[in-house]
């Protein structure tokens, strides 16, 4: 969600073994073996399952059909699909870190099945949906990544840059972190400053190594997985949040997985297609499905706030657009298209159900931030995106 900023530095992909390769005749060339060592252990540590607390709480969406909701944490964690099929398990994105993977996956083992993961859908290309995919790997069984065509295109482009940005605002989060404890008088604000601190400094070392998996099986519109549990429709329906998105619907057990298509915070547009989304919610809405499991917030129980979500983004962007033609700048457009101006967010409660979501699944302490600092965010992306279809 957060921290998409592009970064300009150029970062090749490594394996663990080239990392180690690196380490000894690199950059590293002089580190001690106890430096080594460090390293290694940390990447042990990083795929220990039970390296952190629990942060998923796993929900039951259907017969054999879970959500796992993320929990808050400092770099955030997309939710996860859980599919279970006669002999095997599909897994829908994989959060910001391969241990948030490891430890879902140990939670799925201990909660669910002990059928093994034998795919992993990443929904689009973002960050807190797919730096988790290695973990899938590790355990050394048959395990395919599926996305569409451009998803593959976009995370071999971006994956390594996005990481990259990620990383590189850690520093200035946590010197902020830091003034705001030094200024605090309450030990409970301080201990949240410091528990976001370690959150920080333990994805920052275990992200030192990243081993990038890229999808092993594309497709244009739409992949089927058949199953005598179920079928599992992998399908496209359009430009979104990103030029890729895909979903997960499953006829029979009436669900569907969105990513950040569908979801219970604010859309995040940097990278979308403001003109285009709606109609594309639009298709993914004539499935036939009662629940939604979205890439961020609580499972949807029906298509109320998916029409919430597609309504906020429409008027948006008419309003940005008018604006834009009458010579507003993106400035001018941030103090006139205010949340009580949007009629979308004034109906249904959809602005007390975005700001309780964001509130709740990210990590926060004392008053929340309003709502039109989001907004003003998704105005400035808006503009800068109109063109896009
Ligand atoms: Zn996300």
């Amino acid at each position: 969600m957060r921290n998409h900023a592009h970064s300009h530095s150029h970062h090749h992909p490594q394996s663990r073994r080239d990392f180690f390769r690196s380490l000894i005749g690199g950059a590293l060339a002089g580190a001690s073996i106890l430096e080594l060592a460090w390293h290694r252990a940390a990447w042990a540590r990083a795929l220990v399952p039970t390296a952190d607390p629990q942060l998923f709480d796993i929900e039951k969406v259907a017969e054999g059909v879970y959500c796992a909701l993320a929990r808050a944490q400092a770099e955030i964690n997309s939710n996860a699909a859980i599919f279970v099929s006669s002999s095997d398990v599909l897994v829908v994105d994989t959060h910001s870190k391969p241990s948030a993977a490891a430890s879902l996956i140990a939670q799925i083992n201990k909660e669910i099945t002990p059928h093994p993961v034998r795919y992993v859908v990443n929904t689009h290309f973002h960050w807190d949906h797919i730096q988790g995919n290695h973990a899938y790997r590790a355990p050394g069984g048959k395990i395919d990544f599926i996305a569409s065509e451009a998803t593959k295109q976009v995370m071999s482009e971006l994956a390594q840059q996005r990481l990259q940005a990620s990383l590189d605002e850690i520093p200035k989060q946590i010197d902020a972190l830091r003034v705001r404890a030094g200024k605090s008088s309450s030990t409970d604000e301080k201990a949240f400053c410091d528990e976001q601190i370690r959150q920080m400094l333990a994805y920052q070392s275990e992200m030192k190594v990243f081993t990038l998996e890229l999808p092993t099986i594309t497709f244009g519109k739409s992949y089927l997985i058949k199953d005598t549990a179920h079928e599992l429709h992998i399908e496209f329906h359009g430009h979104a949040h990103t030029a890729g998105d895909v979903v997960v619907f499953c006829p029979q057990k009436r669900v569907v997985a969105t990513g950040d298509m569908i979801h219970g915070f604010l859309p995040f547009i940097r990278d979308g297609f403001p003109k285009t989304w709606p109609k594309t919610m639009d298709s993914v809405a004539q499935l036939g499905f009662d629940k939604i499991c979205p890439g961020h917030g609580p499972v949807q129980q029906s298509q109320e706030r998916l029409m919430d979500m597609r309504n906020y983004i429409e008027e948006l962007t008419e309003k940005v657009e008018a604006g834009k033609k009458a010579g507003q700048s993106i400035a001018e457009l941030q103090k006139t298209i205010t949340v009580a101006s949007l009629k979308s967010m004034q109906s249904n409660g959809y602005s007390k159900y975005v700001s309780d979501n964001q509130y709740k699944y990210t990590p926060n302490f004392g008053s929340p931030a309003p709502l039109q600092d989001g907004v003003n965010t998704n105005i400035a992306d808006v503009c800068n995106n109109l063109e896009r279809v």
